[in-house]
């Protein structure tokens, strides 16, 4: 139960100053911070940080073709052409300004941390989710300027993916392991 998660701010939620905003969300929820750096993404971070698999070429190709139906425009495109080019879009995406890369540890953190964040499209995301309160971006709109949905915040889906994405971001390097006393207070040992 005790895991720990990746959480990136995106280019788009540092330009925005919201890098104190969604940190501050994380502490009050009760996770902590183990470990934080303002980077530029290299080539590789940005390259592997997505990985095109089956489930979510099916997954964005489905959104496009919605979107895309919904204007009476025909998708000529296959699913793998289309993850194709958001996967480049991402890459781009992530390296275009700094990024602020964050490991937070605590009971549940990883289902914690999507449930703060939020679902995928900010259009649709829930009002008190990062995503739904401070973007508004939408498969429509991505679709339109054949971009990724730019919606600030990055956090690991499971445990797998959270593994490989703090070795990505911070091979092994300035994590810290310390005590917080608040801890005490959320999770009562018995007697
Ligand atoms: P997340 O875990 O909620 O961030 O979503 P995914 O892992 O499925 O996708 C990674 C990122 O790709 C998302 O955060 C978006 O920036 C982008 N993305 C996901 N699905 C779509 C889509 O259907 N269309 C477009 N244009 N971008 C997408
Ligand atoms: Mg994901």
């Amino acid at each position: 139960m005790l895991e720990r998660t990746f959480v990136m701010v995106k280019p788009d939620g540092v330009q925005r100053g919201l890098v104190g905003e969604i940190i501050s969300r994380f502490e009050k929820v009760g996770l902590k911070m183990v470990g934080m750096k303002l980077l530029h993404a290299s080539e590789k971070q940005a390259n592997d940080h997505y990985v095109l698999t089956d489930e979510w070429v099916e997954k964005v190709g489905n959104n496009t073709r919605d979107s895309l139906t919904k204007k009476g425009i025909e998708c000529k495109e296959t699913n793998e052409e289309i993850a194709k080019g958001i996967h480049d879009g991402l890459k781009s995406y992530l390296r275009e300004n700094p990024v602020v890369a964050i490991v937070f540890e605590g009971f549940h953190a990883i289902d914690i941390g999507r449930k703060i964040v939020g679902p995928t499209e900010s259009r649709t995301a829930p009002v008190g989710t990062i995503r739904g309160d401070y973007s508004l971006d939408s498969y429509d709109l991505s679709t339109d300027l054949k971009r990724a949905v730019r919606n600030v915040i990055h956090a690991s889906g499971d445990k797998a993916d959270a593994e490989k994405e703090i070795a990505l971001w911070f091979g092994g390097e300035d994590i810290y392991d310390y005590e917080k006393h608040d801890w005490t207070v959320m999770v009562k040992h018995k007697k």
